[in-house]
């Protein structure tokens, strides 16, 4: 029988592990501890329990561990991790300094079903949903490097491979456990998750009592433009997703992010713009322009310098608030999926296959 993995468990399941293991309660709150605020990988270094409840938990229980496979610092002093899976499988996370500290951009699923035309991730298909242990992991793996120098990670963005609402019930278990204060402490408020407009987990995420800010990839004004590059969009058009939108505004009371991409010639003209400004008027919305990440492909380019700042201009004319993200702003190289193409692109080189033909460059 396999293991419970206890990067995966919420403080109350740590403690009815332990309960039905005929142990007392309060021992599940030090081992809750151990694991993700002391952050150790053994049980023998859990140095106030007792030795013989040490090894009755682990005849059940383990930690798990992700592997850091590869790492690569860009720089704007963001730095990526790939880690190895079990199964062979790979995702990848971004640590990410600001201004009011760290971030960290996690993956919640290995591949992507969304097959948004412009996203590196849908490039190779699903695989499969990542557990909430591989989640949480992704944040621990991160905080372990980080506490050599007492620095913390104060915000996680589900920003990386994957469609979060697409992974619901393990994404919603990680972040409650990421948002334990007796664990990493990361608040519900310091946790965003980026969804392509999935309404039903967006409904759902709403009546979670979660403070979890929300970030929606709009990317077009309109839902012909938005049917040609996220196939999603034609099950849940517009007319559907922003009013769930604004009902998540109004339960969480949480302003919502909308995400749009600047697509050279495709979405980034003052008219697209004029039109985005009527579709969120009267919203609690805030737009982030981003630029394009050319090495998906999908036969899209990034839009000019002057097209982005028209394109804000006519934004800030309606009143509508944004920002626009830093040239290769680190989310953007993080939304990409970039080192698990290419761990994905070197799997098939060495079973023999021919490499993918994208138009990848580089
Ligand atoms: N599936 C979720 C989260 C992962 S993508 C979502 O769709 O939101 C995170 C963000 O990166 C999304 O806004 C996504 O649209 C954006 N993104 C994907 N590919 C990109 C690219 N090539 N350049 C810039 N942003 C991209």
């Amino acid at each position: 029988m396999s293991k419970t993995d206890l990067r995966g468990l919420s403080r109350e399941q740590v403690r009815s592990l332990v309960l039905d293991l005929g142990e007392p309660a309060f021992r599940g709150d030090q081992v809750f501890e151990w694991v993700f605020a002391k952050r150790v990988s053994g049980f023998d270094r859990m140095s106030n329990v007792p030795k013989s409840f040490a090894s009755h938990v682990e005849r059940v229980a383990e930690i798990g561990r992700l592997e850091i496979q590869s790492e690569r610092k860009s720089s704007e002093g963001t730095t990526k991790y790939l880690f190895a899976l079990r199964d062979g499988q790979a995702v990848e996370s971004v640590l990410i300094p600001h201004r009011y500290g760290m971030s960290v951009c996690v993956s919640s699923q290995a591949g992507c079903r969304m097959a948004c035309r412009f996203c590196a991730s849908a490039e190779g298909g699903f695989v499969r949903n990542l557990t909430a242990s591989e989640i949480t992991s992704q944040v621990l793996e991160i905080q372990a490097l980080l506490d050599v120098h007492d620095v913390r990670v104060s915000r996680v963005d589900f920003m990386g491979t994957g469609e979060p609402l697409d992974n619901y019930e393990n994404v919603l278990q990680a972040m409650k456990v990421l948002s334990d204060p007796g664990g990493l402490g990361i608040g519900a408020r310091k946790i965003t998750v980026s969804t392509c407009g999935i309404v039903p987990g967006i409904l759902r995420l709403a009546g979670e009592g979660m403070q979890v800010t929300l970030s929606v990839s709009l990317h077009a004004p309109d839902n012909a433009l938005r049917d040609m590059i996220m196939p999603v969009n034609k099950r849940y058009p517009l007319e559907e997703l922003l009013p769930a939108c604004d009902e998540y505004a109004k339960r969480t009371g949480r302003r919502v992010t909308y995400e749009y991409v600047l697509l050279l010639g495709f979405n980034d003209t003052a008219e697209h713009a004029r039109k985005l400004s009527r579709l969120l008027r009267g919203r609690l919305a805030h737009v982030n322009l981003i630029p394009l990440n050319p090495v998906a492909g999908g036969g899209f380019e990034r839009s000019s310098q002057q097209a982005v700042t028209a394109f804000s201009r006519e934004l800030g004319k309606a009143g509508v608030a944004q920002t626009v993200r830093r040239e290769m702003g680190a989310r953007v190289d993080a939304a990409c999926g970039q080192l698990r193409r290419r761990h994905v692109d070197a799997g098939r080189r060495q079973v023999g296959k021919r490499p993918d033909q994208g138009t990848e460059p580089g």
